[in-house]
């Protein structure tokens, strides 16, 4: 099971179900082709994963809040509120 560990030293385990520290980083403009296609009835599961699909995760650490964006494959940078 993949594990990211955060600044704070805590250690998110990530990819299981029910976690609420995982996200997804969606384009706004993917989120509106998705709405549109939907009020017209015609958007298939595999367009919808499609537009949802952005290979940017976003992990936020439960203890001490700081947002961890995935820039490209396993590079992360990390933001804490200020
Ligand atoms: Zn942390």
């Amino acid at each position: 099971m993949p594990k990211f560990k955060c600044h704070c030293g805590l250690i998110m385990q990530l990819h299981m179900e029910g976690k609420e520290y995982e996200f997804e980083l969606v384009q706004e403009k993917n989120i509106m082709k998705s709405i549109e296609k939907l009020e017209e009835g015609n958007l298939s599961i595999n367009e919808f994963i499609e537009f949802m699909k952005t290979n940017r995760d976003v992990y936020q650490c439960p203890k001490c809040r700081r947002l961890w964006i995935e820039e490209e494959k396993n590079k992360f940078s990390s933001y804490i509120k200020e």
